[in-house]
Parts: structure tokens; sequence; C-alpha cells
């Protein structure tokens, strides 16, 4: 930027001119005016009182903020007491990193646990991650679903507390893959050829009634068993069609056609996969 330079050169000199002046005019330091005290703000900086430091934390003893929290720790989380190791928090929560290192001052509570307003239940799903960080959650029921509002709420509550995989995992919708539904072909048969019959879990029938109609011989003698059947109808029967025309009834009969669903679980959609970073950091 040649015109910034410039200027700033126009700057440079218009200043050193003006302390030419000031010092021609044997003005004292303590009374310099504003446009002489820009070139010296590092020196002001160091001058001022350490106000600025209460930010930091206060120091600690003993200093290795791994030694500050107990090894095992009783977390009150929204009112439910957990036990855990501290170390599990720490290696699998970027939040729970952050609020046990030395950069926070989480005080516990007069019964010595510590406090964090979270929803307990939701909790509890992270804390069974957290202990054993190589399995997803797989929340499905072959009659509902998938639990979509657990997963939605558990993809917030995996986010707040920095545990990256299982917050990816969810947010992928990667439990979409772990349940296949295969699906049989139809299957056609007449109703009173269906028996029930006892299906694992897995698989289920679901079933479609169908109405046909269908012409049914009828005997010319209406015998009741040669109904249907004109191979039945003997010598007296044909005599007695004669050169009739044959007579036919419409007669309802239902069938059903039946599809077999099979729910298969593919476990390894739910394992985590080591070969990625750990403990990823959520931005
Ligand atoms: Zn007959």
């Amino acid at each position: 930027m040649p015109s910034e330079k410039k200027a700033t050169e126009t700057a440079m000199a218009e200043t050193q001119e003006i302390r030419n002046l000031l010092r021609g005019l044997s003005f004292q330091d303590n009374l310099r005016p504003a446009v002489v005290e820009s070139e010296s703000e590092t020196v002001q900086e160091e001058g001022l009182a350490p106000t600025g430091k209460e930010s930091q934390p206060a120091p600690r003893t003993p200093t290795n903020p791994t030694d500050y929290y107990p090894k095992i720790m009783t977390l009150n989380i929204g009112g439910r007491k957990f036990t855990v190791e501290r170390e599990t928090l720490r290696n699998e929560s970027g939040l729970f990193r952050l609020q046990l290192s030395n950069q926070y001052t989480w005080s516990p509570e007069a019964d010595k646990s510590y406090f964090m307003e979270a929803d307990p239940d939701l909790f509890a799903h992270l804390l069974r991650f957290m202990r054993r960080p190589a399995v997803f959650p797989l929340f499905y029921n072959s009659a509902t679903g998938f639990d979509y509002d657990l997963y939605n709420r558990l993809e917030k509550e995996a986010e707040y507390f920095q545990i990256g995989v299982l917050h990816t995992w969810i947010k992928e919708k990667k439990y979409l893959q772990a349940v296949k539904v295969h699906t049989g072909n139809p299957r056609i048969r007449d109703l009173n050829m269906v028996h029930p019959i006892m299906l694992p879990a897995n698989r289920s029938d679901t079933w479609y009634v169908i109405q046909h109609t269908r012409k049914v011989y009828l005997c010319p003698r209406q015998i009741a068993i040669h109904r249907g059947h004109p191979d039945m109808c003997g010598a007296a029967c044909h005599r007695a069609q004669a050169m009739n025309e044959v007579v036919y009834e419409d007669e309802p009969f239902f069938q059903v056609v039946s599809v077999e669903k099979e729910i298969m679980f593919d476990e390894r959609v739910c394992m985590v996969d080591y070969t990625k970073p750990r403990s990823e950091e959520i931005r």
C-alpha cells in the first residue's frame, strides 16, 4: 500500500517536527501533549498497575491440575449423582478437559460433589459412552423405529460436552446404516392355507387380504359334493345335463399376500473407528 506508507511517513515527519518544536519550547516530559504520547505506548503499558491480571487463575497447590481434583469424582448432574474417574471425563470430553484444567476453578458443593446443570438422563448416555468409548448407542425399536428425539438431544449434549466422535456419529446419522430392513418377495396364498407361524423377533410378516370372485361348477343334479368338481359327476349327471348349458356360480374367495420383513443389525456401524483421531475438538 504505497499511499498508506506515504501517509505514515508524513505523519512521522509531522510528529518529529512537533517534537522538535516542543523541545524548542522547553516542555517538561510530564506535560507532553497527546500527539507525542502515542509513541510511548509500551512504556505506558509497563507502567500499568496489575489490575488486568484478575482473569488469571489463582495459584494452586499442588500445581499439577490433575492432582487438584479427586481421582474418583462425584458429579451432581442436574440433581443426580454420578461417581466417575476423573480421567474418564478428561479423556473423552473437551468440556471436562477444560473444566478440570488449571484454567478454571470448579468448587465442590458441601457434600464434595461437583455440580453441573445438565439433563441427567442424557448425561447417563454420554457417560456410558465415555466409560467404554468403543460402541456408539443404538436407539432402535422394531415397532417405533429410531428414537430421533433422543438422538437429537444427545447430539446437542455431545456437542456441549465436546465428545467429538460421538457428536459427529450422531450428526451424520450413521446410526441409520446400522439397521437394514430386507423385504422378501410377496407370497400369495389362499386364506385357508395360511397358518400363523412364530417368527424370530427380527422378522415380521405384513399381510394384505385380497377378495376375489371365482366361477364354481354346479352339478346339474344339485348334488352338493359335486359342486366345484365336474369330474365327480357321473353318467346320471351327464344325462341330466344333456344339451343344457353348464351352470357356474360366482363365489367370493380370499387370498393373502404376505411380505416378510427382516431387520438386520450391522454392528460394525456402531463400532468406534480407532484409526480416526480419538477426541477431536468441536468448533
Ligand atoms: Zn353331479
